[in-house]
């Protein structure tokens, strides 16, 4: 196998960065060994976008942009956040990346409706989409298994 490095969503790595304060540990013997290995890079895109933690819940828009519950337009800082992931990824040749399903940062096959109610879509986060523009693979923490049989 290859000696890769994964970019991973930080709060799949227990760090508390969401938007609630709190962290989403994933706990997999995969990871686990890959941590072991230094293959992990963590990455929060809204906490290097300069979003504080905890913070308002956010999601994206129809029109694409990310407002929070109360009406405030933070698409810049997502947009930066995810800027700053695709250098890290170009900077460190990093060719795989591990994000949290449904973020509005991180999700990469679902993400919020955008009407704060709970509901589910088809669609990416801005970081997720940015990656996969550039090229890099993106997959959710319910695909670790997956990450696992394309890294062999
Ligand atoms: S932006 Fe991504 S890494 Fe940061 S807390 Fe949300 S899902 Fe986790």
């Amino acid at each position: 196998m290859n000696t890769p490095k994964i970019l991973v969503s930080a709060c799949l790595l227990g760090c508390p960065a969401r938007y609630d304060g709190q962290s989403k540990p994933v706990n997999h013997p995969l990871l686990q060994r890959w941590h072991a290995n230094g293959w992990l890079v963590p990455y929060c895109p809204e906490q290097a976008g300069g979003l504080p933690t905890p913070r308002p819940a956010a999601e994206i828009q129809q029109d694409g942009r990310v407002m929070t519950g109360e009406g405030k337009d933070v698409t810049s800082a997502f947009l930066k956040g995810a800027e700053q992931a695709l250098a890290l990824c170009q900077q460190q040749k990093i060719k795989y990346a591990l994000l949290k399903e449904s973020s509005p940062s991180c999700g990469s096959h679902d993400i919020y409706d955008g009407q704060f109610r709970g509901r589910k879509i088809q669609g990416e986060g801005i970081t997720a989409h940015l990656l996969k523009a550039h090229g890099i693979r993106i997959f959710s923490e319910q695909q670790i298994d997956e990450l696992f049989t394309t890294l062999s």
